[in-house]
């Protein structure tokens, strides 16, 4: 046979595994958000900061354009007209030239600007000692003369993964550098200068930093934003986990403490119905001891000598033992009741005849308040079953006056039920005690089983009825017992 404790362990512990894969997958799944919305914003930021180069570069463009113009009409061709030939070398052509430019480029955040003839020199710079340098010109400005046009680089030293952690960028840290051919130009007139050809290289070098550093604000917002809500879902998933985590300790704890009970219980069982068949072997010659007893001391008759006394002992004690064991079979192995129609009335009747001797002795009155005729108050169950629950309530109830006192009886029918109700002159029922008064071996007495009320709940629940334990507003016990009628 499988053991019990690894058979019931099993299911928690694959409970506890599944629960770690999911507390696994939940840590995993918000890497993974975390991840996503890092290059999410990272994709979106290089996104702005590729609009925002474009737009410069379309500005950039634009404004060579222009330059190209008005070095054409406002230089080129006053100067061949003035001059008949342009030498730059002079310097009111070089003065010309500059004021054209100057006066173009106003206001323009223009850092540096340079004019390169076809063999690569410097003709015309805004810093006028790079004139006539012939190393300046790069891959880039050649490519240009050999007729592959414009093209644009950022010279900058800010990193694109970490500038978003500089707080401020300085001027001219983001430089756009363009190269423009400049052309003559056909056509003044029309709204599309033709191109004419290549006269010179345009370099320009503007200082983008103030834009650059708003797309930075927008990456930096961005990655915020990103990892704000990352948090945010990681503590509700966090809170979640732990909300789950919490109702599986306790769920675990709890079936813990069934298991135990069920073990505990199981072991009383087994105990009980041990008890029970050594109770059933005693029965017998307990009877037979009882009665012996009885027969002899009927003899002795009013004799009152030691050998009358101690057969009054075994006669009382022997009595007292076998109620003892006759209650505790009736609680350990309750017999199936009957469904016969039960004369209530007439029952309570035998039971109070029965008891009548014992009243006498004690000066106890009983007070009969329910129908007596035969046939008045009818239920369905079991007669034995329900004359024992009637005369442990009655025999309680002497047992806790102690002596003279009433115990008053009474009926009544009601919806289909009836109610019996018992109060006594006792001491009543301990307040506090009453939600234990029913359980098994509850007892305040000596020489009591606890096992009298625990029967009679039994009896009476298994007649479809109620049983109520409560004091009586004047005092002394109150029981009730609702019962449906026949
Ligand atoms: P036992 O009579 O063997 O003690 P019961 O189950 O019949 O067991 O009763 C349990 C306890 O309920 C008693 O020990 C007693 O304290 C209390 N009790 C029962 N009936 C009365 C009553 N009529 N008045 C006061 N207390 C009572």
């Amino acid at each position: 046979m499988p053991d019990k404790k690894t058979q019931a362990a099993n299911p928690g512990d694959s409970f506890a595994t599944a629960f770690g894969f999911t507390k696994i997958l939940s840590l995993s799944s918000l890497v993974l958000i975390l991840a996503t919305g890092l290059i999410l914003s990272v994709v979106i930021a290089n996104s702005a900061r590729q609009t925002l180069l474009e737009k410069q570069e379309q500005f950039a463009t634009l404004l060579a354009e222009n330059l190209n113009h008005q070095i054409y009409r406002r230089f080129i061709l006053p100067t061949l007209i003035g001059f008949g030939s342009i030498e730059l070398s002079q310097e009111a052509q070089y003065d010309r030239l500059e004021r054209t430019i100057e006066s173009a480029t106003r206001g323009l955040n223009i850092r540096n600007l340079r004019i390169y003839d076809l063999e690569g020199a410097v003709s015309f710079s805004t810093d006028r000692a790079e004139v006539g340098n012939t190393v300046l010109a790069d891959g880039k400005v050649l490519g240009t003369i050999d007729n592959l046009g414009k093209t644009f680089d950022i010279d900058s030293e800010i990193s694109q993964w970490w500038g978003i952690f500089l707080l401020d960028i300085e001027e001219d840290s983001v430089v756009l550098r363009t190269v423009y051919p400049l052309r003559m130009e056909d056509d003044l007139v029309g709204p599309e200068r033709r191109k004419g050809p290549l006269i010179g290289v345009l370099e320009l070098r503007q200082d983008i930093s103030e834009d650059y550093k708003t797309v930075l604000r927008f990456q930096r917002v961005i990655l915020a934003a990103s990892l704000v809500s990352s948090l945010g879902l990681f503590l509700m998933l966090l809170a979640i986990i732990r909300k789950v985590d919490r109702s599986n300790a306790e769920r675990i704890k709890e079936r813990n403490r069934l298991e135990r009970e069920l073990h505990q219980s199981e072991k009383l069982a087994s105990m009980g119905r041990m008890v029970a068949g050594i109770a059933h072997e005693i029965r017998n010659p307990l009877g037979i001891i009882r009665s012996s007893a009885e027969l002899l001391l009927k003899k002795t008759g009013s004799k009152d000598d030691l050998q009358a006394r101690m057969l009054k002992a075994i006669h009382d004690e022997s009595k007292r033992l076998s109620q003892t064991v006759n209650d505790f079979l009736d609680y350990a192995r309750p017999r199936e009741g009957k469904r016969d129609p039960v004369d209530v009335g007439r029952l309570l009747e035998q039971a109070l005849v029965f008891l009548e001797p014992e009243c006498e002795k004690n000066n106890v009155v009983v007070e009969k308040e329910y129908e007596q005729e035969q046939g008045r108050i009818m239920v369905r169950g079991d007669k034995d079953l329900l004359y024992r629950a009637f005369y442990n309530i009655l025999t309680n109830a002497m047992q806790a006056m102690a002596g003279p006192g009433t115990i008053h009886v009474r009926s009544e029918k009601n919806d289909g039920r009836l109610l019996v109700e018992f109060v006594d002159t006792g001491p009543g029922f301990d307040e506090n005690s009453l939600d234990k008064l029913a359980d098994p071996f509850f007892t305040t007495k000596d020489n009591g089983t606890g096992l009298g009320l625990t029967i009679l709940k039994n009896i009476v629940e298994s007649h479809g009825g109620s049983l109520g334990l409560d004091n009586a507003p004047e005092g002394g016990a109150r029981v009730r017992i609702s019962l449906p009628l026949a």
